[in-house]
Parts: C-alpha cells; structure tokens; sequence
C-alpha cells in the first residue's frame, strides 16, 4: 500500500500517465523531488480557491475534505456515510475502489443517483482533464455509487464582471459523460498497469524525452536531467522539441556540436556558428539607423501586471492582465543622465484609473517611448483604451510613440554567443552589461512582481507592506535602467 494507504490516487494516476519512472520516483524515492517554487505554489493555491469559490454554485454542502493529506481513509468513511444519508450536497467525496483514491471536488444528489462536478481553473477542458474525469467516474461507480453525470467546471473567460460576481457566469460547467464512457476501458487496463509500476521493487527505466514537461512539467527533471548542461542543444531557438530530443539521443549535446548537415534556420545555424566561433554580429549600419530613428526626449517604460483568474474589478474578465505598476526613465539628449518616475498602485482597488493618469503626465507629449517587447505594451495599452473612451486618443498617442527596444536583437543586428540564442532582455543585458544584475534583488522577474502584488492585497502588517513596495519599485526600477544601458550600447556602436 503506498503513503495513504491506496495504491494510486487521482494525481499519481496522472503522474504514471505521463511517465511511469516519475509515478516510480514518487512513491519511492518522494524525498528526491525537485522544490516547489513559488510560481507552481500559486498554482496550486489558485486551483484550491476556485475550488472553494465553485461551491457556491451548490451552497450549503457538507465538507468531506481529510484533516490532513495522509487522512484520507477518514473522508473516504465520512463520504459513505453521506452518500448514504440525505446530504444533498457533498464537496470533496473521497472513493476509493481497486486500491485507487479519488476525491471529487462536489457531489450532488439526483434522486436515486448523483451527479458529479470537477471544477479547474483553466479555461477550457484538456485530454487529461478528461481522463481524470475518467478515473473518477471509474473510482465512484466502481465503489457502488452511481452517477447519472459527470462535468467538468472551467472558468469562462469571456466573463465581464460588473458589480458582484455572478459565479453563474464566471464558472462554465460542461458534460463529459459520453468521452468519460469512452476512456472506461483505457482506465482499467492503466490502472492495472500502473498498479504494477507503483508495487515494482525496480525504478522503470525511462529516457527523458517530450513527455517531461507534456502535459505538466514533471518534478523529478532535478534527477533524470542532471547529466544535460546549462546550455545544451535543448536551447537552440525555435527548433522543434522532437528535433532536440533527436540531436541528444544521437549524442549530440552540446550547441557547438551540431553537425554542418543537420538542417537548421539560418538564424538557428547563426547561434551554433557563434558558439563554436566564440564571435557574434554586429551590424553597424542597421544599429544605427534604428538609434538615428529614435526622438528624443526618449522614455524607456516598462509594466508590471497581474492577472487574477477570478476578476476581482469591475469591467475586468478571468486572467485579464492588469496594470499595477510602471518605471520609467526619461533621457533629454544622447549621452545624458536620465531622470526617473515610477507608479506602485496601493493594493486593493483598481489601479487602472490611476496606472493611466499617471502615465500620461508621465510620457508627455513628445519623444519615442522604447519598451521591451512592444506587443506586451502596446495590448495594455490598447486595453485601457478601450476602458477608458474619453482617455483613447492620448492613449493611442502614446501607442505612435512607442518602439521596440528588442528589434535589433530580434533582428539580429546585435548578437553575441552569450546571449544563447535569446533576444529577451534576461539574456540580452548580462551579455552587454554584465555588471548590472537582477540577482541582488528580492524581486527578480516579472511573475514574481505580480505574486508579490497580489500578496500585498491579503498583507496586513504594513512594516511588509512597505518593504515589498520597495522590492517591487526596486524591480521595476532596474528593468527600464537595464533598457537604458542596454540602448547606450546601442547607441555608442551605431556611431563607431
Ligand atoms: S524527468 Fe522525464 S523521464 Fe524523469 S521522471 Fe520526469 S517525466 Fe520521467
């Protein structure tokens, strides 16, 4: 019997599907997982409050949730007793049946039958979605509960909030009882299959491959990819996965290594020749038209956003990107010092009115406005154009102003070997200016700017409040100096 007294549950089912040697690691070498970083612990946090939040949709059930993970037998006894009451709403029934856990986030009687509801936060149903839907269906009626419906519950994403949540609209529940049916015998036959890969005395033998990061990407890479280098044919930009995996069963690792005749884009040909060269390109006169293109005064701006799956302003939708905060330096002549203006919106009401007026007067109303990947840009933009109708012509003033700081390096007029093939300003600005880093900072990419401001909206000690505005200003503040530097270079290369 595995951790919880069953031999698979609904996740190692899933785990096993995608690679028995990660549903082997996981029962017995557990300890040698990778770490959960904060960005797939927002996942999972996300995924439990739309949970919480879809049961709404059938108030007043009872909770069969286990105390603890390793409880499970207690809801699984609980749940029997439920189903054999009149509760008429059960969240979290827990099954089992065949050595097989299953817990289904909500219960619903219909008369002599029940009808079943898995909620996601995605938005919209995946084959894995339907196969764990498979394995529940399989768990329940196994264990003699029978179920007239089985659906799955996804975020709509064309939901606009206006006012109070209306849970009706924001959840979209689809039937999947007929593909459910379908994958009954696949999920017998791996359930038996994996049964037997749990109980194995020895670790399957696995290559790495596609399947380590299809369809989730699995915890063990920390193990199995141990031997493949930082920089490997793995990076080479824009090459099909199958092709990667191809060059590294052949032996071939390293970017330097990939033979004259293996067929490359001309571009993904340019990074192998410059990692075996040690040189890189720079074309001067494109460099220096793109700077001779450029009005000053110039501004260099950069966004940082979050994107709540459930809306939490009105006129917003699920996973709509939302501005919170911007830097911005702003440069009078080549060569000159820049001065600099920032906006932290306060966490809690919608920073979009106040994210717009303030940058607005912070842009004024002429010179070339440089961002890092213009479309990022340019879509808020365009968004808050669109909120904010009276606001639209200057907005989309802004918009004529705006210029792709990443054009040379996507272009290719600017590429070094040590920017691995990448034209993204991670990789751009340790190749150019080495000495300024984001690793002293407690704040270092954009996703962990956006979870630390939708930590800000739960915080109440306003010592931390303060000091993760700081961090978030600090990021922000560096991500348009590093664009600033970035462009220097630019600059004193288009006139040599
Ligand atoms: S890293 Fe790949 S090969 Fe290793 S356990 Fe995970 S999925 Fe399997």
């Amino acid at each position: 019997m595995g951790r919880a007294g069953h031999v698979l549950s609904k996740s190692t089912f899933i785990r096993g599907s995608q690679c028995h040697k990660s549903l082997w690691l996981y029962k017995h070498r557990y300890q040698t997982r990778d770490r959960i970083g904060p960005e797939q612990q927002a996942i999972f946090d996300r995924g439990s409050m739309v949970g919480r939040l879809a049961r709404e949709l059938f108030p007043g059930g009872v909770d069969a949730s286990p105390p603890t993970p390793f409880q499970y037998e207690r809801s699984v006894a609980q749940t029997a007793e439920l189903v054999g009451g009149r509760t008429p709403v059960i969240y979290e029934a827990a099954f089992r049946h065949e050595g097989v856990l299953a817990a289904m986030d909500i219960l619903v009687r219909d008369g002599a039958s029940f009808r079943a509801f898995e909620v996601k936060s995605s938005t919209s149903i995946t084959e894995t979605y339907l196969l764990d839907a498979a394995l529940q269906y399989f768990v329940i009626t196994g264990s003699g509960v029978p179920l007239a419906d089985i659906s799955i519950v996804c975020i709509n994403p064309s939901y606009v909030r206006r006012g109070r949540l209306d849970l009706f609209r924001l959840f979209a529940g689809a039937s999947v009882l007929a593909e459910v049916l379908g994958l009954q015998p696949l999920v017998v036959q791996r359930v038996e299959e994996l049964s037997r890969v749990a109980r194995a005395k020895e670790m399957p033998e696995v290559p790495i491959g596609p399947h380590c990061r299809n369809p989730y990407p699995c915890d063990f890479m920390g193990t199995c990819w141990k031997g493949v280098p930082d920089y490997s044919v793995f990076d080479i930009a824009r090459l099909e996965e199958e092709k990667k995996f191809e060059l590294y069963r052949s032996g071939v690792v390293s970017v330097a290594a990939v033979p004259d005749s293996y067929p490359l884009s001309d571009r993904q040909r340019l990074q192998v020749q410059a990692e075996r060269s040690g040189e890189g390109v720079l074309d001067l006169r494109a460099i220096a038209e793109f700077v001779g293109s450029l009005r000053y005064p110039l501004h260099f701006l950069d966004f940082e956003t979050f994107q709540p799956a459930v809306p939490l302003f009105d006129r917003s939708s699920p996973y709509q990107q939302i501005p919170f905060q911007f830097s911005l330096h702003r440069c009078e002549g080549p060569g000159e010092e820049p001065s600099h203006v920032e906006y932290l919106a306060e966490a809690g009401a919608d920073p979009r009115d106040s994210f717009t007026d303030a940058l607005l007067s912070a842009v004024g109303g002429t010179g070339s406005i440089l961002v890092y990947n213009k479309s990022f840009e340019v879509g808020r933009l365009t968004e808050l154009a669109e909120l904010f109708v009276e606001r639209a012509p200057s907005i989309e003033g802004i918009i004529e102003r705006v210029v792709d700081l990443m054009t040379p390096f996507q272009r290719l007029d600017y590429y070094l070997p040590s920017m691995r093939g990448s034209y993204s300003i991670k990789r751009v600005l340790p190749a150019l200016v080495p000495e300024l880093s984001y690793d002293s900072l407690a704040i270092g990419d954009g996703t962990a700017a956006a979870l630390a401001y939708l930590g800000l909206l739960e915080e109440r000690d306003p010592a931390r409040r303060a000091e993760v505005r700081r961090q978030l200003l600090d990021y922000c503040r560096l991500d348009t100096y590093a664009m600033v530097q970035i462009f220097e270079v630019l600059r004193r290369a288009g006139k040599s």
